[in-house]
């Protein structure tokens, strides 16, 4: 048996991809909270475990309606376009794998910002495409003008990353604007809105409205964060008609089961005790937040339900007493450490561990500040 891949004919463009890495679970021998992976607290809606158990749960010997009429058509419908336009993929990971499978390969370019999402640069290697990676601005948000500056003849794809993971920051209507006006129409722009319901920014552009002002714009949408749904695998693209052609060729049949159909379906049947939800976890990341600032953290504005603390060198050392005081985070060595807004006891407790940690390192505070100098 051997473990090296050089022993097999293979695709040596791989090597060097980054591999996924989950957030860590939380230990089962004492009081920890699982806060590394952007997980929504609360389980599934008693509506929405209802309806599994009575259509899903018998179905299971049949293959799923592959393209997922019945939420294609929901989605269709409450965002007023055709059911052309929407494709519904294993979360939306799987769409933007779709997309970049479908439109870049080698010899050609595509642009994201980063630090941000971890998948895109293994998606991107893993098409055989060049990332073009635009590093975040020292506010840590997307640098527009350098993304549009980073715009070749090669370049097939410019993922937006609203609001940006793991920093929580937000791009603004005016800077989606001035990013679409400048790329050439054919080129296509992907809007990765994993978590705008939770972005609370007056400023910020819904990418929907793009869509439908733009020939170019792809929005990707998941289940996962604000529904609740991550385990069951279920998120959906919007895009041109031909470009949903397109990635529906490179899709993997059948990827979305039944009961991820039906529960998005029943989620979006109990929207407004979902709003309920997520404007709870809004007030929980402003309480967070407001502590952690009080004190003395800095901590960039979040548009998510998540936040970000940008540790450089200390990263490490503050990562450790978080997880052993049972906070677990998503640690980037040398970068910072992105805090998931969970229940309301998990959160007490980030407060509290996090109080600790400044006051054993105040310098954690000094690695990071916004460059208006204003409050937060
Ligand atoms: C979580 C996340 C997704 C999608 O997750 P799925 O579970 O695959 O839908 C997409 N983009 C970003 C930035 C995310 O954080």
């Amino acid at each position: 048996m051997t473990s090296d891949i050089t022993a097999f004919r293979h695709r040596a463009d791989l090597a060097g991809i980054p591999v996924y890495r989950q957030g860590k679970p939380a230990p089962t021998d004492r009081r920890a909270f699982k806060l590394s992976s952007n997980e929504n607290p609360y389980g599934p809606l008693p509506s929405v475990v209802e309806a599994i158990e009575r259509g899903a749960l018998g179905t299971i010997n049949r293959y799923p309606d592959m393209h997922g009429w019945k939420v294609v058509d929901r989605i269709a419908a409450q965002y007023g376009v055709d059911a052309s336009n929407v494709i519904l993929g294993a979360g939306s990971s799987e769409i933007i794998t779709e997309l970049v499978n479908a439109l870049a390969g080698p010899g050609t370019e595509v642009i994201y910002p980063w630090r941000s999402f971890e998948a895109y640069p293994i998606i991107v290697r893993g098409s055989g495409a060049t990332p073009v990676q635009v590093p975040l601005t020292a506010d840590l948000r997307h640098d527009i003008p350098a993304m549009i500056a980073a715009v070749t003849d090669r370049t097939r794809l410019i993922i937006v990353n609203n609001p940006n993971n793991p920093t929580g920051t937000t791009v603004s209507r005016e800077e989606a604007e001035r990013l679409l006006e400048a790329v050439p129409k054919d080129v296509v722009v992907l809007f990765d809105e994993a978590y705008f319901q939770f972005n609370t920014d007056p400023d910020t552009e819904v990418a929907m409205d793009l869509f439908r002002r733009y020939p170019n714009v792809v929005v990707a949408h998941t289940f996962s964060k604000a529904y609740g749904l991550a385990g069951l695998r279920i998120g959906y693209g919007i895009g041109p008609a031909a470009v949903v052609d397109e990635m529906s060729k490179v899709a993997l049949p059948f990827a979305v089961s039944d009961v991820a159909q039906t529960a998005a379906v029943a989620s979006l049947d109990a929207q407004s005790e979902l709003d309920d939800r997520v404007r709870d976890l809004i007030a929980e990341r402003a309480r967070v937040l407001g502590a952690l600032r009080g004190q003395g953290w800095h901590v960039p504005d979040s548009g998510a339900n998540f936040f970000w603390l940008q540790l450089g060198d200390l990263t490490d050392r503050v990562a450790e007493r978080l997880t052993e005081a049972g906070v677990i985070a998503r640690v980037f060595s040398g970068d910072g450490i992105r805090i998931s807004i969970g229940s309301h006891e998990a959160n007490d407790l980030v407060i509290e561990t996090c109080a600790a940690a400044i006051e054993a390192l105040p310098e954690a505070a000094k690695q990071w500040a916004p460059a208006d100098g204003d409050a937060r």
